[in-house]
């Protein structure tokens, strides 16, 4: 008789958590940070890859005038494109590198604000996870580093995507890398999940400004080139919902390439610490405006109708500057 009346309960139970999962699952989407813009309603901040080395290849050259730059555009936050800790990550949230590259080369005020981080290639080789620890943000309140999430405030909406897992090579061919692929596994269903929470996050955004940040580039003329996986999987959904910018690094360079499809710029900033590498790809340069192959860091100041960027080299020196407009909408 018990066994009778416990069936219905059961089925209800299953019911429930299978119900529960669909809930979860249709709702996974990205993790968003509200940022509001300044009074007068601009925004600024500094973009910045492939950095931490403990202050070596001129990583505090480079800090340094960010800091100058920083101070003068009265920036509100600080991202970063990814490679942030060489050669291998970190070994762990204790390790001493979290202070020795990032905490003690960037000092200057104007930098003491968040740090909106995503992972690169070389931050896989080491704990991914510990990056992504919040135990770290006891260490240094500024630290944000998430997988992929949204920065947004009044005027943008700045997509963060973690690019590494797109990379083939990585799982095929990884010579004597190893690859802490925890919570990646399976590649594929956890590519098609990204792709889908970013489409439909791309495609609900109203912000003036949409910008998406990776590690590795879409478009590139420097030693790595350009990132086929994400040509074919990434850019179609970029240029189907109105992306103004992609930004990223792996390349330790900074570039400026135009879409050739669309008004998508492409803009490297990879050249937090060692640069030189020397190597330009001379086959590929569509659209290309700008490489220099030395250390550097960008700026970009955004209002409601106006985005500026600019390209410093290691001595603060403007290298390149690029603007766009947007006509505002006249009330009804
Ligand atoms: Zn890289």
């Amino acid at each position: 008789m018990a066994g009778q009346s416990e069936t219905p309960m059961f089925m209800s139970f299953l019911f429930t958590i299978i119900f529960g999962l669909c809930i979860l699952n249709a709702s996974a989407d990205l993790q968003r940070f509200a940022h509001p813009s300044k009074h007068d309603g601009s925004l600024s901040f500094l973009v910045l890859g492939d950095w931490g080395r403990r202050g070596a290849y001129n990583q505090s050259e480079v800090a340094f005038q960010m800091g100058k730059v920083g101070e003068k555009l009265d920036i509100d936050f600080v991202v970063s494109t990814g490679d942030n800790f060489y050669d291998d990550g970190m070994t762990s949230e204790h390790d001493k590198a979290f202070e020795e590259s990032f905490t003690q080369i960037y000092t200057k005020k104007s930098l003491q604000k968040k740090w909106y981080s995503v992972l690169g290639n070389h931050d896989y080789r080491g704990d991914a996870e510990a990056q992504l620890s919040p135990f770290l943000r006891q260490i240094d309140s500024r630290w944000i580093c998430l997988r992929s999430f949204i920065v947004e405030s009044e005027l943008v909406e700045i997509f963060f995507v973690d690019t590494t897992p797109f990379v083939e090579e990585y799982f095929t061919d990884p010579g004597e890398h190893k690859y802490d692929w925890r919570g990646i596994s399976p590649q594929k269903s956890y590519i098609t999940n990204l792709l889908k929470d970013l489409e439909l996050a791309m495609r609900e955004s109203t912000a003036t400004w949409k910008i998406v940040v990776g590690h590795h580039a879409i478009r590139s003329v420097g030693h790595h080139g350009d990132t086929r996986e994400l040509i074919t999987q990434l850019l179609p959904i970029l240029q189907a919902n109105n992306i103004d910018f992609y930004m990223n690094g792996h390349d330790h360079c900074l570039e400026h390439i135009s879409d050739t499809n669309s008004p998508i710029q492409f803009l490297t900033s990879g050249a937090g610490s060692k640069a030189w590498r020397g190597d330009i790809d001379q086959m590929n340069q569509r659209g290309l405006n700008f490489f220099y192959d030395g250390q550097g860091f960008m700026s970009v100041k955004l209002t409601e109708t106006d985005a500026t960027i600019h390209f410093y080299d290691v001595s603060g020196q403007v290298l390149h500057r690029l603007s766009s407009s947007k006509q505002l909408h006249s009330p009804m």
